[in-house]
């Protein structure tokens, strides 16, 4: 990672809505957000500042005037064309407010102040409004009426979107939190770098101070560290870890893939080169092996006439499990746990792309639909469904192997994917996931509370695409359902 290229607001594919002109406008935009950030979170350039926010006010306003055309077309007298377009107004003018005040309060405040704003510009506007709005254009350009494509649009994205836009809002905040630590660490440590030109004995103390592992290496390996790096590879003095390549502290491999010495030579020559480097490894402790994740900063610079290298190294293992944790939640659906519509198309999308590669692979997706599910709400309560819900979704789960793709497409739609199942094994499958829901009893106190489940059956064909295979399994679910529910039906004109 460079710090020139730290990216405050990464475009992510699921920010697309479809509309292509949208999306690429949607994407400058993005670009434009994320120059004015680096702007004000580098503290540079300040003189140029006006200009990034009049480019982006600018071209704002291009994109509203290009994205309310489209609108208008498909919107005709409609609430959602007034509200939106309202939305776009408001957008500028906050930008214009944040640009006015921006005088008055310190850089970082502002910095932060329009990372806020933006993420919920993003999350909400981009995400939950331009989504709706274009897949309402989308289902109009396949004949349907205005009230029919919102009633879809309504409908497809209630859950799924609710907790993509939670996701994308917990995201922006840690990325952007993390953006102005890194920024504040940086002029520390270049701080640092400014008291070792001074004075040996001022950086001295800094140097053992600090709570990040500072050492310093030549082309003979390291000659010293403070009494941080000690601590954090766990080594017993400094003459060990003199005896150390920076590869003999790491994994044979870093996650890229890449031989973590021949990577650890090519980040030195770099740091050398440029001046600076920062990126993230993978160390292990010297006397556990215990592997963690850091982030390292090199700077080349030169000590009684020769070039030599300070690593600063700072253990950020915490942070990356809530990134990964951050990274689940946008995933996984929140009741049940499975994976969300979002992550089981994109899964989907990765099946196909290996049938239609490797000649002997098999795919059958399952589609399954609670009966009579909403007898349940009704009779006993919302709660006891959701109970019910969680209790289907454990058996998906528990009858599934791990290359299994199960997921919660919503309400009491659910579908798994079955890897490398031909028809056999698949008829299989679902009829012990059937056996099994049947099996399912909540106790409540009107009584014991059952259900059954009906599945529909296809396998991914060659030529497939994901709209194709997903309409096939639900017309064989449909016909299960019409057949008296609680029973698989396979799609009649797969043979396989
Ligand atoms: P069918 O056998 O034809 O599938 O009938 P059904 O009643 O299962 O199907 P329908 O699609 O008519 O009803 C689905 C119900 O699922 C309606 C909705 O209230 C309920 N539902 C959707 N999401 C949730 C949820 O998260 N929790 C609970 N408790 N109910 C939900
Ligand atoms: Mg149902
Ligand atoms: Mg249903």
């Amino acid at each position: 990672m460079n710090i020139e290229n730290i990216e405050v607001f990464p475009w992510n594919e699921s920010f697309n809505t479809g509309l292509i002109e949208i999306d690429d406008q949607h994407k400058k935009l993005v670009e434009l957000l994320n120059q004015l950030s680096s702007h004000l979170a580098y503290h540079f350039k300040l003189s140029s500042l006006d200009d990034v926010f009049n480019e982006l006010t600018a071209y704002a306003e291009h994109h509203f005037k290009t994205e309310e055309a489209i609108w208008q077309k498909y919107f005709i007298d409609d609430d959602w064309y007034n509200i939106h377009k309202e939305t776009h107004a408001s957008f500028i003018n906050d930008v214009l407010a944040i640009k006015a005040n921006k005088n008055d309060v310190s850089q970082n405040e502002v910095f932060e102040k329009i990372i806020l704003f933006l993420s919920h510009w993003l999350a909400f506007h981009i995400i939950g409004s331009d989504k709706s709005m274009a897949k309402v254009v989308l289902a109009m350009q396949q004949g349907r009426s205005l009230p029919d494509a919102k009633k879809i649009a309504k409908e497809d994205f209630d859950d799924a979107i609710k907790a993509l836009i939670n996701s994308v809002l917990g995201m922006y905040q840690n990325i952007s939190e993390k953006t102005l630590a890194l920024l504040r660490e940086i002029s520390e440590r270049k701080k640092v770098e400014q008291a070792l030109l001074i004075s040996e004995k001022k950086f001295r103390t800094l140097y053992d101070s600090t709570s990040d592992a500072v050492m310093l290496l030549d082309d003979k390996g390291f000659f010293d560290c403070n009494a941080a790096t000690l601590k954090i590879f766990d080594c017993a003095n400094s003459e060990e870890f003199y005896t150390k390549h920076p590869a003999d502290l790491s994994p044979d491999k870093q996650p890229c893939g890449m031989d973590s010495r021949i990577l650890a030579n090519q980040n030195i020559a770099i740091a050398k080169d440029k001046g600076s480097l920062l990126f993230e490894w993978i160390f292990k402790r010297v006397s556990t092996g215990e592997i963690f994740f850091a982030e390292v900063l090199l700077n080349s610079m030169e000590l009684n006439e020769k070039l030599v290298i300070q690593a600063s190294v700072r253990d950020i293992t915490k942070r990356k499990e809530m990134e990964l944790q951050l990274q689940k939640l946008a995933n996984t659906d929140p009741l049940t746990q499975l994976f969300n519509r979002r992550i089981f198309l994109e899964k989907l999308d990765e099946e196909i792309a290996k049938v239609k590669r490797l000649p002997n692979y098999a795919v059958v997706l399952l589609m399954l639909d609670l009966d009579f599910f909403k007898r349940i709400n009704d009779t006993y309560d919302h709660a006891t469904g959701d109970e019910m819900l969680k209790a289907f979704a454990e058996i998906a789960r528990n009858n599934s192997r791990s290359i299994d793709v199960p997921a919660r497409l919503g309400g009491e739609e659910f579908a798994i994917l079955l890897i490398g199942a031909n028809k056999n094994d698949a008829l299989v499958i679902a009829e012990r996931l059937r056996k099994k829901v049947a099996e399912i009893v909540i106790k409540h106190k009107l009584g014991l509370v059952k259900t059954t489940v009906s599945i529909g059956a296809a396998c991914i064909l060659a030529d497939d695409n994901a709209k194709a295979v997903l309409h096939r399994a639900d017309t064989a679910l449909y016909e299960a359902k019409n057949k008296g529910r609680n029973q698989t039906c396979w799609f009649v004109a797969d043979v396989h």
